[in-house]
């Protein structure tokens, strides 16, 4: 292992502790900033963008007018539909200091690899007791690789399990810098179609497809679908991608995970409209016609994961 750059900066959006998903046993989880991709249905929009980005809750601001003072590149007034101009603002956080109502919240903050190392180590007995560990969210780590690479061999180094969810989508560089030190990648394969991918997801599948069987290679992996109605929940939009994953090496399961809405709050919040109102959550028993689809191209399905 090479030697670590702690003091090398990233950013993140959120650690979330005791989570039970995304990995074995008992793992905490650290959001980084910025996706290539915005899907239609994603439960994390403050990731996209890779500078922090404030939420504004108009329910509870107190029209006192502060962030307007606060704010240097006159991004914040009453006349933007919006309270924030979105173009203008910087994410620089001064409006958020400024707000006595709470109003204001940032998403992003810069750490340091020691610092967010220092976080996890509140946890590390339960990794241990749990045969649990960490793992990298996003938005999508392989964008920030250089920062992703670092804090896993440091995690590493811990003699924490390690565990990344990814898109698959980054440069070889990125793939080779990061995935040497994941024990298990959690890999998204939403479709197995160009065209559809770009209609929900705001990119093609190309670098998915191309990156899949060297991450696969590389580390065990497990391929998550988000099942969504009216992009890919159907037998056989879910057969195309178990056929798909079938063909890569380490791949023994997959995870079917139904349709939720649990984001659509957040939206509002950042000025953006949620465009998948029309559409119902689905519940695991809404994917077992999938599941035996999955199951019989030979890999194991979970619904759910
Ligand atoms: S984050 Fe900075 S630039 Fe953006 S609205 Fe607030 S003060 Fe203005
Ligand atoms: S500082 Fe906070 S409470 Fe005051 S106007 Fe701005 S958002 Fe509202």
């Amino acid at each position: 292992m090479d030697s670590i750059n702690y003091n090398l900066t990233g950013t993140v959006f959120d650690i979330q502790r005791f989570s039970l998903h995304d990995g074995p046993g008992i793992r905490t989880i650290v959001f980084l900033k910025g996706c290539p991709l915005s899907c239609q249905w994603c439960s994390n929009p403050e990731s996209q963008s890779v500078k922090p980005v404030v939420m504004y809750k108009r329910d509870d601001c107190l029209h006192c007018g502060r962030c307007i003072t606060a704010c240097k590149r006159g991004a914040i007034s009453p006349q933007n539909k919006t309270w924030i101009d979105r173009g203008g603002c910087s994410g620089c956080g001064e409006c958020v200091n400024a707000c006595p109502g709470g109003a204001l919240v940032l998403k992003g903050r810069i750490m340091t690899v020691q610092q967010v190392i220092c976080e996890l180590k509140k946890d590390a007995t339960t990794y241990r007791r749990s045969g649990g560990g960490i793992t990298l969210s996003g938005g999508e780590p392989l964008m920030q690789y250089e920062f992703a690479s670092e804090l896993l061999q440091a995690c590493k180094g811990q003699g924490w399990n390690t565990a990344i969810e990814t898109t698959g989508i980054g440069s070889a560089e990125a793939v080779e810098r990061v995935i040497p030190y994941v024990d298990t990648v959690l890999l998204d394969i939403k479709h197995t179609d160009r065209d559809i991918h770009k209609m929900y997801t705001g990119g093609t599948n190309e670098l998915v497809l191309k990156n899949a069987p060297r991450i696969s290679q590389i580390s065990s992996t497990v391929v998550r679908v988000p099942v969504i109605p009216g992009f890919n929940y159907s037998v056989e939009a879910i057969r195309r991608i178990a056929e798909y994953a079938k063909t890569l090496t380490g791949v023994r399961t997959i995870h079917l995970l139904p349709y939720h809405s649990f984001g659509e709050n957040k939206y509002g919040l950042m000025g953006k409209e949620y465009q998948l109102t029309h559409i119902k959550p689905l519940h695991p028993e809404d994917l077992e016609e999938c599941k035996a689809a999955v199951e019989s191209c030979g890999l194991q399905c979970i619904i759910g994961g």
